[in-house]
C-alpha cells in the first residue's frame, strides 16, 4: 500500500492558475491536456484522461489524455453507466480501485491501450448540479492511490469544474458553429414529442423575423410611396380576409373571432389616417406607419384592463403583416408557408396564427409547453417538438428540418433516403388511421367496451365519426376561450354547440364546462399571476367565481341542446359535494330563468363530473348518489395524486399513472359509480396507453373516451384483451403497495 501524502496545495495553486489560463485565449484542447499532466504530475500517475459528457449523444467521449495512445481521443467513447468511467458519471461518485482490473464493471477499450495500468481512481466533475465528465489517473502499481489523493483530486476537480464547463461549451459550439451552416451539427437530436405526425420544411423564426420589420432600422425614406402604402393596406386586408376564410373551414368555431381586432383597427380612421397625414408632412411610409402603429401598442399596453393589453399584440400583429406587405406578394417569400417555425414561447392563439398561414410543424426551444398547445396541435394534426437545444435558434434561415413528432426526433437538412422513409410512414399511418374500425368494440370473451372520442376543435367531429366513435365523451368547451382575445358571447358559444349537438346527431355527447385558469391562462381576463396556478383559481373554482362567464355558457349549452337527446354536462375539477350542488343550482337557475324569458333550451340534461381531485375519494358514495355519472380525468388525477406538474419535466418520474395510490382511487371510483348504477368513463391519457388500458378494464371500465387518432389503436388492443385476463392483473396491480413493485407487475400487463 502506497503511504505517499501529496503536495495538496502546490496542486490546488495550479489548478487555480489554469482556470485563468482558460478565461484568456488559449486553445481549449491545451487546456485540458494541460490539466491532464498537471494532475498526472502531481498525483505521480502514469496516465491521467478527462472525459466530457455530450448530452446530445448521452456519451463520454475521452477529450483529453497523458499516457494513453493520443490517438484514443475523440474516438474513446462509453455510455454513463458503462465500465468504471460510465458508472462514475452516472452515480456521481468517486471509485478507487487497487485493482481495476477485477472489478466486474471494468471495461476495456482495445485503442486506448490501457491494459498494463492497474490502479484507478476515477473522480466525477460536475459544476453545481451539473454533471460534466470525469476525470481518470492510473498507475501500473496495484494499490497506488491512496484516500489522501481522493480527496485531493476532489478539491482540485471542484475548482476546476467552471473552467471545463466553459471548454466544453465552447469545443460544443467550435469554431464554424458561429454563423453559416453548421457542420458539426449530428443528423438529428432528440426532443419531446408533443404532438403526433411528421413535416418537413424550411425553418423560420417566426417571431424573430417578423418583429425586426417593425423594431428593426427604417428603410430609406424614399424606397416606397403613399401608392406602395396604400397597396399594402388593401394587400393586408385581402390577407386577413382569406386567412379568415381558410379559419371558417378548419376552426368553425373561431372563424369570425381572431382577427376581429385586426379589422377594426384597420378601419379605424385615426390609424391608417394618421398615416397618411404624416406622409403628406414628408414622413417616409415605414416610418409613419411604425409611428402610429407604437403609439397604439403604448397605448394599449398601459391599460389596467387585460383585455385591452391583448390588443397591443393585436396592434402589433397586425403592424407586422402590413410592414410585410409593403414587398410585392410575387418576390416575397409567403411568411410560414410550408415551414417549420421554431419558437421559444408559443401560445394556442399563436398556433391558430402559425396553422393559417400555413406552418407544417413547430419546435419550441427551451420553456415549458402548455397541456392545451400540445393538444391544440394534436387536434389541429401540427407536429410540435419540444427541444431545449439552443443551437436551434442560430441554425441559418436555408436549414431544412424534418420534424417526427412521433420520436421526438429533429432531422438537420435530411437526405433523400430519410425522407423517402418518413414518405413511407406518413403513408401507412394514413392507411392505419382511416382503416376500416368495426362499428362497436368487444374483448376477445366479447364483452363489450364503450369507445368515445374527446372533442377539442368542431373539426375533429369528422374524424371522430369516421373512425366509429359511439359518441363524445369529452368536449373541452375551453379552446373557443382559449383561442380567442376575449370572451364569447352566448350567441357566439350557443353556435358553436348547436354545430357540435347537430353534428353529433343523436349520439352520446358530453360537455365539460369551462376548464380555465391553472396552465390555461385567458390573458384577457384579468387573471392575477398566482404562485401555483395549479393549486389556483383554476376550473369549476373559475367558474363559480365569475358567475356571469358561467352562466353566459351554460345558457348557451342548455339552448343548444333544446331538442337534443344524449347530451350530457359535467363540471371539471370537482373538489366537494357543496361545490357539486352549487355548479348543479347553477344550470337550474339558468333554466328557471331562460323559463322566465321563454327561450326554449333542454331541460333534462344529465349532469355529471369529472373526477380528477383525491379529495372525493372519502365521500365518492355521496357523489355517486348526486351525479349521473363520473369521467375520470386521469391527467389531473395523477398530477394531483402524485403532486406532480403534469407539464414539469424535473418532476416526470414523479407522475406515474400506475402509483398504488392511483391504481386503488380508480378502483374506489369504479366500484362506487357500479354500486350506485351510474355511469364511469376514462377521458384522461392513459384511455390510449397501451401500458394502462388492461387495468383501467380489468378494475371494471367499460367506457374509454380518446383522442379521434387512437381510436383504431385502442379498438385493436382491447379487442386482442380477455377481460378475465385483465382482471386478474388489475387485482395483482392493486395488491402493490410500491411504485418498484408496481413498475415489475405493469411489465407482465396482458
Ligand atoms: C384530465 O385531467 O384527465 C382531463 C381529461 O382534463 P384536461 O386534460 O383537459 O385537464
Ligand atoms: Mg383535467
Amino acid at each position: 500500500m502506497n503511504t505517499r501524502e501529496p503536495d495538496h496545495l502546490n496542486l490546488l495553486c495550479d489548478m487555480g492558475e489554469l482556470t485563468t489560463i482558460v478565461t484568456g485565449n488559449s486553445d481549449i484542447e491545451t487546456f485540458l491536456a494541460s490539466s491532464a499532466a498537471l494532475v498526472a504530475q502531481h498525483l505521480k500517475a502514469h496516465v491521467c484522461s478527462i472525459y466530457l459528457f455530450e448530452a446530445m449523444e448521452n456519451r463520454l467521449v475521452l477529450r483529453a489524455t497523458q499516457g494513453l495512445n493520443p490517438k484514443a481521443v475523440n474516438t474513446v467513447t462509453m455510455k454513463p453507466g458503462e465500465g468504471l468511467v460510465g458508472v462514475c458519471f452516472e452515480k456521481s461518485t468517486i471509485i478507487r480501485e487497487g485493482n481495476a482490473t477485477q472489478n466486474p464493471v471494468f471495461k476495456y477499450f482495445d485503442n486506448a491501450g490501457e491494459d498494463p495500468f492497474n490502479s484507478f481512481l476515477c473522480v466525477p466533475i460536475c459544476s453545481g448540479i451539473e454533471k460534466i465528465g470525469v476525470l481518470v489517473v492510473q498507475h501500473r502499481e496495484l494499490d497506488h492511490f491512496t484516500l489522501f489523493d481522493e480527496r485531493a483530486l476532489r478539491t482540485a476537480m471542484t475548482q476546476l469544474a467552471g473552467a471545463i464547463e466553459n471548454a466544453r461549451f465552447l469545443m460544443e459550439l467550435g469554431p464554424d458553429k458561429t454563423s453559416g451552416p453548421q457542420p458539426g451539427l449530428p443528423p438529428f437530436i432528440k426532443g419531446e414529442p408533443a404532438g403526433t405526425g411528421s413535416a418537413e420544411g424550411q425553418i423560420l423564426f417566426p417571431n424573430q423575423n417578423r418583429k425586426s420589420l417593425l423594431y428593426g432600422p427604417d428603410p430609406s425614406p424614399s424606397l416606397y410611396t403613399k401608392a406602395d402604402f396604400t397597396a399594402a393596406i388593401e394587400r393586408t386586408s385581402e390577407e386577413l380576409k382569406s386567412l379568415q376564410e381558410r379559419f371558417a373551414r378548419r376552426l368553425p368555431e373561431s372563424a369570425s373571432l381572431i382577427f376581429t381586432a385586426h379589422f377594426m383597427i384597420l378601419k379605424d380612421k385615426n390609424f391608417t389616417g394618421r398615416m397618411k397625414q404624416l406622409m403628406d408632412e414628408g414622413q417616409g411610409p415605414i416610418s409613419a406607419v411604425k409611428e402610429v402603429a407604437q403609439k397604439y401598442i403604448d397605448l394599449f399596453s398601459c391599460s389596467p384592463h387585460a383585455y385591452m393589453q391583448e390588443k397591443a399584440v393585436d396592434v402589433e400583429d397586425l403592424t407586422i403583416r402590413i410592414l410585410a406587405n409593403f414587398q410585392d406578394p410575387a418576390t416575397r417569400r409567403k411568411a410560414g408557408k410550408g415551414s417549420i417555425a421554431v419558437a421559444t414561447e408559443i401560445y394556442p392563439s399563436d398556433i391558430l396564427k402559425l396553422v393559417a398561414d400555413g406552418i407544417k410543424g413547430i419546435i419550441l426551444v427551451g420553456g415549458g409547453v402548455t397541456s392545451h398547445v400540445t393538444i391544440l396541435s394534436r387536434s389541429l394534426q401540427i407536429p410540435l417538438i419540444i427541444a431545449d437545444d439552443p443551437r436551434l435558434l442560430d441554425l441559418p434561415p436555408e436549414t431544412r428540418l424534418l420534424v417526427d413528432a412521433t420520436q421526438g426526433n429533429i432531422y438537420f437538412n435530411p437526405d433523400p433516403d430519410t425522407l423517402a422513409l418518413f414518405k413511407t410512414k406518413h403513408q401507412t399511418e394514413k392507411q392505419i388511421k382511416t382503416q376500416a374500425m368495426a362499428e362497436q368494440t368487444f374483448s376477445r370473451d366479447k364483452q363489450k367496451v364503450t369507445l368515445l372520442a374527446n372533442i377539442n376543435l368542431l373539426s375533429e367531429i369528422h374524424l371522430a365519426k369516421a373512425l366509429k366513435a359511439e359518441g363524445v365523451g369529452l368536449y373541452r368547451t375551453e379552446f373557443p376561450f382559449l383561442i380567442r382575445t376575449g370572451f364569447p358571447s352566448e350567441a357566439e358559444q350557443y353556435l358553436i354547440y348547436k354545430q357540435l349537438f347537430e353534428q353529433m346527431d343523436g349520439a352520446l355527447t358530453t360537455v365539460r364546462t369551462l376548464d380555465a385558469g391553472g396552465e390555461k391562462n385567458l390573458s384577457y381576463s384579468g387573471f392575477t399571476k398566482e404562485a401555483n396556478p395549479e393549486l389556483g383559481l383554476r376550473s369549476i373554482r373559475f367558474s363559480l367565481k365569475h358567475r356571469e362567464v358561467f352562466e353566459t355558457q351554460i345558457r348557451a349549452i342548455l339552448r343548444a341542446a333544446q331538442d337534443k337527446d344524449n347530451i350530457r354536462l359535467m363540471f371539471p375539477l370537482i373538489s366537494s359535494i357543496d361545490e357539486f350542488m352549487d355548479a348543479r343550482q347553477i344550470v337550474s337557475d339558468c333554466s328557471q330563468n331562460l323559463d322566465l324569458e321563454g327561450i326554449g333550451h333542454n331541460k333534462h340534461l344529465k349532469i355529471g363530473m369529472m373526477i380528477e381531485l383525491p379529495a372525493v375519494l372519502s365521500t365518492i358514495d355521496e357523489f355517486a348518489e348526486m351525479a349521473d355519472f363520473f369521467a375520470i380525468g386521469t391527467n389531473d388525477f395523477v398530477q394531483y395524486m402524485t403532486c406532480a406538474d403534469r407539464t414539469n419535466k424535473l418532476v416526470a418520474d414523479y407522475y406515474i399513472p400506475y402509483h398504488p395510490a392511483v391504481n386503488s382511487g380508480i378502483e374506489t371510483i369504479v366500484k362506487a359509480a357500479i354500486r350506485h348504477g351510474i355511469d364511469v368513463s376514462v377521458c384522461g391519457e392513459m384511455a390510449h396507453d397501451p401500458d394502462h388500458i388492461p387495468f383501467l378494464l380489468g378494475v371494471g371500465i367499460r367506457t374509454l373516451s380518446v383522442d379521434p387518432q387512437f381510436l383504431p389503436s385502442v379498438q385493436k388492443i382491447i379487442t386482442a384483451l380477455s377481460m378475465e385476463e385483465a382482471t386478474a392483473y388489475s387485482k395483482t396491480m392493486l395488491a402493490q403497495t410500491r411504485v418498484r413493485a408496481a413498475a415489475q407487475i405493469l411489465k407482465t400487463r396482458p
